[in-house]
């Protein structure tokens, strides 16, 4: 089996790999129909997170099982199963209080951009659809991986509410996707941070109906400009730099929530300044398994289409060609087919 492994910064090569065993009674081994390449991926892959040795890349996946550990009672061979990039018993109290992506026996999946996968506690992490999914539908089942439960969890995160203003930051994936979320759980207005033309556009097509372009002390002020001066009730953080959160927090109005769902790199919180903000704040890797079932039937559904960011699809083979055009920014989402 071949699989896609950084060396080192922007040193991304498919190369042969173990294929993957059972190993635990409670593990899964599935065929990939779909995997991609996540923002996430960018931060090792521009040497920002260095790694010390080659390193099995890809952490969102879906596909048809096709073997499982003596003990998987929910999953069986032959059906088409979605997981979180974070694997989950979904028995511990973190996995009871609905945050599975902090499960006392987590594991971090990796090697998803591969052919073959093993996920560990499947039961608990798997989710199956009703169905073995048209091709078509697949792109949007893929994003329920990761970038779609994550921009969804930005949103509850930020405590959406019908009617009410959002504001969402970074117009990477999950933050359009955030969008999708917001405009999902009814938001009355929901204002897109981007300046990039392709992006506006599907942000536009997710539910924004205001586009900010400005950034930094700007874009809060365009935010502020735009809710009288009082600031968003609900603001999605999507990116994870120091810019990005302090952004987040000058848009927010006193009350109101902030949902970061942006890996934090750099990021530093002055305690004064978060104390007078007077806003809430939540965040964290999503617990995408929470979400899984409802998203599944929203999809299955055809009620969202989330699978609109993917821009570029490439054979597997071509993963590197697909890491290249999301760090120039020429794409939104690679999708890459085994
Ligand atoms: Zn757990």
């Amino acid at each position: 089996m071949k699989g896609t492994v950084l060396y080192g910064p922007r040193d991304i090569r498919f190369e042969e790999r173990d294929d993957p065993k059972i190993i635990k009674p409670t593990d899964a081994i599935i065929r990939i129909s779909a995997t991609c390449v996540c923002g996430s991926d960018l931060w090792p892959y521009r040497g920002l997170q260095p790694v010390s040795e080659p390193t099995p890349m890809g952490h969102e996946y879906c596909g048809i099982v096709e073997e499982v550990g003596s003990a998987v009672r929910s999953v069986k061979p032959g059906q088409f199963v979605i997981g979180s990039f974070a694997t989950s018993d979904n028995t511990c109290p973190h996995c009871q209080a609905v945050y599975q992506s902090s499960c006392l026996d987590r594991e971090w999946m990796l090697r998803a951009q591969a052919s073959v996968l093993r996920v560990p506690h499947a039961d608990g992490t798997l989710v199956a659809t009703p169905a073995v999914p048209s091709k078509d539908m697949i792109p949007s089942l893929l994003t329920l991986s990761d970038v779609m439960g994550t921009g969804w969890f930005a949103a509850v995160a930020a405590d959406v509410k019908p009617g009410k203003t959002v504001a969402v930051v970074g117009d990477g994936a999950v933050g359009l996707l955030g969008v999708l979320s917001a405009k999902q759980m009814g938001a009355g207005r929901i204002i897109a941070m981007s300046r990039h033309e392709k992006r506006q556009k599907l942000a536009r097509e997710f539910g924004a109906t205001d586009i900010v372009t400005e950034r930094g002390d700007e874009g809060v002020a365009r935010i502020k400009e735009l809710t009288k001066g009082i600031g968003a009730d609900s603001v999605l953080e999507c990116v994870g730099t120091q810019e990005s959160m302090m952004q987040a927090i000058g848009s927010t109005r006193p009350g109101g929530s902030i949902g970061y769902v942006g890996v934090p790199h750099g990021v530093e919180l002055d305690g004064q300044q978060l104390f007078f903000s007077h806003v809430r704040l939540h965040g964290g890797p999503a617990p995408v398994r929470r979400f899984l079932p409802d998203l599944i039937d929203l999809v299955w559904k055809e009620k969202i289409n989330p699978g609109k960011v993917f821009d570029l699809t490439l054979p597997l083979d071509q993963v590197a060609e697909g890491y290249r055009a999301m760090d120039e920014r020429r794409a939104i989402k690679t999708l890459l087919r085994p």
